[in-house]
């Protein structure tokens, strides 16, 4: 591979349970096995790779995001703050201003704006970034506190943090929050390449063009892996052939394979087919890695 800035690709699905972070964490264990890979678990609210692999922690640290503390002292409850705030995140309640941090965006407007100086913004920590290495893999994490809802701030400093202390490392998986939604559009804005995972069902028919129209809207190249092969019928394929959309590689519906996942184990050991399709898989990605302006 052309050793410049690492070559990103986002493993994206339209829904969760569709087996993307599966293949999230079996291309990463795979690549790994002959070289040194990065994989960046973005589904802040729910991370789950971090099941797989029995890293050591290499760092940790708060993720934090401004918010306005109110200094009474100071307020002349003039009023203001609260018809500013279009997050619905101060309010005042008598004598008092109440401030809701999960509602709040740091927008800084209140802030800026209060004729007393009476909000000066503090950090507040949101949750936690980790950084564990297994061997070749990095492994990274962000994870928010129940109830923090700035998704979008915690995925971007995911992928800087990576970029920045990792930027010699060629291949950076990003495994994408499930939907179509503002994290999702976050978590693969910037990818080179990204995989959509589905299921060859009428709901992973639905959700994919969902995706792909999301994808496409943001100008990405892209293949898809039809997770739980023979299980539905073939209108993903017919979608595919008809869309000109490459499928990377099929897994099979397999009981074996459900019950490893449910038990946090990889499932390419086990299954050599699922090994060469993770190298198709790869591969396609590096052709498209090769052809990068
Ligand atoms: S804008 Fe400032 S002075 Fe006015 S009510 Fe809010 S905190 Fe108090
Ligand atoms: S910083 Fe912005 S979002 Fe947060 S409370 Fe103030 S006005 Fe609302």
């Amino acid at each position: 591979m052309i050793n410049r800035t690492p070559f990103k690709i986002a493993i994206a699905s339209g829904k969760g349970g569709t087996g993307k972070t599966t293949l999230a964490t079996n291309l990463a264990a795979c690549i790994a096995e002959q070289q040194e890979v990065v994989l960046v678990d973005l589904d802040v609210e729910e991370p789950n790779s971090g099941l797989f692999f029995e890293g050591r922690l290499l760092h940790s640290e708060d993720n934090l995001k401004m918010i306005p503390q109110w200094d009474e002292s100071k307020c002349t409850l003039c009023g203001l703050c609260p018809k500013l705030c279009n997050f619905h995140a101060i309010i005042q309640l008598g004598p008092s201003i109440l401030v809701f941090p999960e509602l709040c965006h740091s927008c800084y407007a209140c802030s800026e704006l209060c004729p007393a100086g009476a909000l000066p913004m503090i950090p507040r920590a949101i949750g936690k970034l980790n950084h564990f290495q297994n061997g070749r893999l990095h492994h990274i994490e962000s994870r928010l506190n129940v109830g923090e809802e700035q998704a979008v701030a915690s995925i971007a400093k995911s992928k800087k943090y990576a970029a920045d202390k990792l930027p010699y490392v060629n291949v950076h998986l990003y495994d994408s929050p499930p939907g179509t939604s503002c994290p999702v559009v976050e978590a693969i804005k910037d990818a080179d390449f990204v995989i959509l995972v589905t299921e060859p069902t009428p709901f992973g028919l639905h959700d994919l063009t969902l995706a792909v129209e999301t994808t496409h809207k943001l100008e990405k190249s892209f293949g898809v892996v039809i997770n739980r092969d023979g299980l539905g019928n073939n209108e993903v394929i017919r979608y595919c052939q008809a869309e000109n959309i490459p499928v990377l590689a099929r897994i099979p519906n397999n009981r074996r394979i459900a019950e490893l996942y449910s038990a946090g184990r990889l499932i390419y050991p086990e299954f050599p087919e699922i090994r060469e399709a993770l190298k198709d898989i790869l591969d396609y990605c590096l052709s498209a890695e090769r052809s990068r302006p």
